[in-house]
C-alpha cells in the first residue's frame, strides 16, 4: 500500500467514525440514549455475511458500545461469538454483543437486545456500501447505502 492510498484509508475511517457519532450524538440528545431508535435496532444487530462484513455497522458497534449510557454486565449467558453484555443506564435494556472473526483479524459485530426477534427483517435487508468481501462472495440483492444516505436513513422519522 503506497502512501496515497493510505492516507485516502484513514480519510475514509474517519468519515465513517464521523457519520456513525453524528447519528449515535442525535439519538442521545433526543432520548439520552439509542435504545429506543427502530433503526439503531436494525443497524446496530443486523446479520452481516457469510462472505463479507458492513464496515458502517461494525463501526456503529464499536461506538455504542462506548456510549456513557452503556454499562457492562458482568453476568451474561455464554454463546458463540458473544463477547459481553451491556445494561444501558438511561432505559434499562440489555444488549449482547457479538463479534465473530469470519476472517483471519476481520470481524463481524453486532449488537442485539437480549431476548428480543432477531433485527434482521426491521428494514429491507439494507447495507453500507462499505463492504468489504471475500472475492466472489460479495452480497448480493441488498440495497447499498453511502455513508451520507445511511445518515439520512438513520435519522429521517
Ligand atoms: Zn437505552
Amino acid at each position: 500500500m503506497n502512501k496515497e492510498q493510505l492516507r485516502k484509508m484513514k480519510e475514509q475511517i474517519e468519515k465513517r467514525e464521523n457519520a456513525v457519532e453524528l447519528v449515535l450524538g442525535e439519538y442521545c440528545s433526543q432520548d439520552g440514549c439509542p435504545c429506543g431508535f427502530r433503526k439503531f435496532v436494525f443497524w446496530a444487530g443486523k446479520e452481516q455475511g457469510p462472505g463479507w462484513m458492513d464496515n458502517i455497522q461494525n463501526q456503529l458497534v464499536d461506538s455504542a458500545r462506548k456510549l456513557e449510557c452503556f454499562s457492562k454486565l458482568e453476568k451474561y449467558e455464554k454463546a458463540c461469538w458473544l463477547e459481553g453484555a451491556f445494561y444501558c443506564k438511561n432505559c434499562g435494556t440489555r444488549w449482547n454483543y457479538y463479534s465473530e472473526e469470519w476472517r483471519m483479524l476481520a470481524f463481524r459485530k453486532r449488537l442485539q437486545i437480549i431476548d428480543e426477534d432477531d433485527p434482521n427483517k426491521l428494514f429491507d435487508e439494507a447495507i453500507g456500501d462499505e463492504i468489504f468481501a471475500t472475492v466472489g462472495h460479495e452480497p448480493s440483492g441488498k440495497k447499498a447505502l453511502s455513508l451520507e444516505q445511511w445518515v439520512e436513513f438513520m435519522l429521517e422519522a
